[in-house]
Formats: C-alpha cells, structure tokens, sequence
C-alpha cells in the first residue's frame, strides 16, 4: 500500500486527480533531482576525482570518470523529463534501474576491489540522494535498500577483515533507514501540499464547471442562466446599455420525438447547441439551454435593426441545419421560434420581466405560425413580427440528409 492508496481513500478522489498528482510529485522530483545531481557530481569531483588524480592513479581516475558521466546523465535525462512532464512510468524506471547498476557497479569497484576500507560513505549518501525519484514508491525504495545493503554486505564480508565489514554494514544500514525516512518525509509533505492546495481547487472548479453546464448540447444551463443574468443585467443597467434576450423554442419537437425517436431527438439539440456555440463565438453573445428544447441567447445591443440581424441569422443558421421534420405544420424541416425582447438601458424591469417578456413575444410567434421572430421593446411595449428577407435560403439539406 503506497501513501496514494492512503490519500486516495482519505480525500476520495477520481482517478485522474489522483494521476495528476502523481505526475505533479514526479515533477516536483525532477527538479529536485537535477539540482541533486549537480550537487553530488561536485561532491564526487571534490572527495574522490582529485585526491585520485594527485595520486597519479589516471587509470582509476578515468573509471571514476565515466561512470559518474554516465550516473549524471542518467540523472539528467530522469530529471529532466520528470520536471518536464514528459515522462512515462516505464522510462523512469528503466533509467533508475540503469543508474542503480552504474552505482553499485562503481561502489564495488572502488569500495572492494580498489580501497577496501573507504569510500562507501560517499556512495551511500548518493544512493540516499537518488532516492528522492522514488518518492511515489517508498515500499520499494526500502527492498532496494534491502538489497543494497544485502550486496554490499556479501562483498565487504569477503573481502574485508572483520572490524572493517561491520562498520560498512551499520553505514548502509543507517544510510537506508535515513533515506526511507527522508523519501516518506518528502512524500507526504509534498502529496499535503499538492492535494490541499492547487489539487482541490482544481477539483472543485471542474465540479462547479460540470454544475452550470448543460451535458447534451455543451452550453451553459437554467442554473447558469439564472445566476449569470442578474450581475449580466445590473451591470447594463449600471452604464445603460440595452440588453437583447432571444428565446427559442423548436417547433414541433414533440412530434419530431414521437416519429423519428428520442435519440434523433437529443441530436437535434445538439446540431441546435453547436449552431449556438457558433453565434457566440461570432457575435459574442451568451447562450443557455433553459428548457427541454427551449433556449435563451442574451447580449447587449443598442441598435435594433442590429438585433433584429442577430436574430434572423440565427434563424436562418436553425433552418440551415437542414433537418428533415415530415412531421412539422410549418416547413418539412427543424425550425423554431423566436421571441426577442429589447429591454432598454433604462428599463427597471426585473430579472423575471426579462424572462417573462420573452416568453410573451415567443409565445405570440407561436402563434403567428412559428418559424418567426417577434420582437417586443420595452420602450413602446408594442410587440411586431420581424420581416424576414425573402427569398430565403433553401435549407442544405435539399438532396442530401445531414441530420447528424
Ligand atoms: P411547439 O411548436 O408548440 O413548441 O410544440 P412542441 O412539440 O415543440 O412543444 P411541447 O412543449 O409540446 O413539446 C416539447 C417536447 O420536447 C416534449 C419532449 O418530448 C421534448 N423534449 C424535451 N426535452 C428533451 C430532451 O432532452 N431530448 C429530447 N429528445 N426531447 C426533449
Ligand atoms: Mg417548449
Ligand atoms: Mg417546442
């Protein structure tokens, strides 16, 4: 059981937080790692590289060499991706595995075949220092120390006289109990600060994120809506700005359910969903699902011949859609209607009028035929259907079906 299965059950948490904060604390590693490795490369090059070389010993010293290139790259490239990100769990081992071999080979070298009574302090301190990758495993970093001390044992045993042997044994000992100490230390202190800082709070925004977005059609919903429109509608009339409110409703979608099915139902409000998401991104309005296939698109515009274009492009953008709707009175394709409601800077209606003055001018272009926009101003209180250009644009459904 690692500190994650721990953490996993104290905070409950989905799978993927709990892989990106393993990916976070191997990060963290990374850069722990490059700078340890900058530090032990210095310490090696100071304690052993330059007493050996004013020994004269250049064979020995080219060995030393190469093997603490080899250990600083390895460090290198860990840290490196680690601290980057790009890492994948098999690499990271692989390298580790591959620095480990180069380590205890070097350790054996100099600790049992070169100098038989020194160096294994040094050696012990870097295996210590190394261990910081491998805070995400502290059970396994204890059966490495296991076996480091195991192998180093069974060389000094044989090789050393008795005095020698015990004091290398109770070295790795400590040097291991210290390191998995350290590694559980850094583990959780680390995990602590992740998981109660930045994790949650990302946990939380995606929740609140999920909680105003409506799942079929991508757009935000009623709740949204309903908590948006208040500061959206002060805030307007805090520097008197007109605020324009479209609501659309799908004609006859009843019907549509009833005779194409429910699941070619969902996906007429998702083509509706992605033709809205368009008309934000293009005229930089805000729109919301607020009902089984009733939505509200909200912006601010002083000119009424420009909202009334807003509201005949997305009319147009519905019916350009192309989706065929045999059972529909008013075309043989998906339609709907539109109430727009002009509520000017000086208005003091309320967030209820704004919805409810919407709906009167929506519920009167349902009955004036459907497919038609009505538009009512706040200023005259006078309600009129909006003409629509003729002739208008064929639906591009005509000789070919698109109702994805
Ligand atoms: P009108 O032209 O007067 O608006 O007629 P209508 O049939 O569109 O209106 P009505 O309010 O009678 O029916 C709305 C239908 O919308 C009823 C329901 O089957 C359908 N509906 C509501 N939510 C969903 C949804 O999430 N998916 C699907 N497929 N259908 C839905
Ligand atoms: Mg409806
Ligand atoms: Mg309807």
């Amino acid at each position: 059981m690692s500190v994650f299965s721990l953490f996993y059950k104290k905070y409950a948490f989905t799978k993927d937080a709990l892989k990106s904060c393993r990916e976070d604390i191997m990060q963290h590693n990374g850069r722990s790692l490059l700078l340890v490795s900058f530090i032990a490369f210095v310490f090696i090059g100071i304690c052993s590289f330059i007493p050996i070389l004013l020994e004269g010993r250049i064979d020995i010293f080219v060995v030393y060499l190469c093997t603490a290139a080899i250990e600083l790259l390895v460090f290198i490239f860990i840290g490196h991706t680690c601290a980057s990100g790009r890492f994948s769990r098999a690499s990271v081992i692989a390298g580790f595995l591959i620095f480990y071999i180069c380590i205890m080979g070097f350790g054996i070298y100099i600790d049992v075949i070169q100098w038989p009574e020194q160096r294994s302090v040094l050696l012990h301190i870097l295996l210590v220092c190394c261990q910081i990758l491998f805070v995400f495993n502290p059970l396994g970093i204890l059966a490495l120390n296991i076996l480091t001390v195991a192998v180093y044992a069974f060389f000094v045993i044989i090789n050393k006289p008795v005095t020698v042997w015990q004091y290398d044994l109770i070295n790795a000992c400590i040097a291991s109990l210290v390191g998995m100490l350290f590694v559980w230390y850094i583990s959780h202190v680390i995990t602590r600060e992740i998981l109660t800082t930045r994790r949650l709070e990302i946990e939380r925004n995606s929740f609140r994120e999920e909680s105003i977005r409506d799942e079929l059609t991508g757009l935000s919903n009623r709740r949204d809506y309903l908590h948006g429109v208040n500061f959206y509608i002060n805030v307007c009339r805090h520097v008197h700005q007109t605020v324009c409110v479209i609501m659309m409703d799908v004609d006859f979608f009843k019907n549509y359910n009833d005779f194409y099915g429910h699941q070619k139902g969902d996906m007429v409000l998702q083509s509706i969903g992605r033709v809205l998401r368009q008309l934000m991104s293009e005229e930089h309005v805000y729109a919301a699902r607020v009902g089984g296939e009733e939505f509200i698109i909200l912006w601010t515009e002083n000119r009424i011949a420009e909202a009334e274009r807003v509201a005949m492009k997305l009319r147009q953008m519905i019916i350009g859609l192309g989706i065929p709707h045999v059972k529909s009175d008013v075309a043989p394709y998906v339609t709907a209607s539109f109430g727009l409601y002009i509520l000017r800077g000086g208005s003091t209606d309320s967030i209820e009028d704004l919805y409810n003055h919407a709906d009167t001018a929506l519920y009167k272009a349902k009955n004036s035929g459907r497919n038609c926009i009505v538009l009512l101003d706040s200023a005259d209180k006078v309600m009129r259907q909006v003409e629509v250009p003729l002739p208008e644009n064929p639906p591009r459904w005509q000789g070919r079906r698109r109702n994805r």
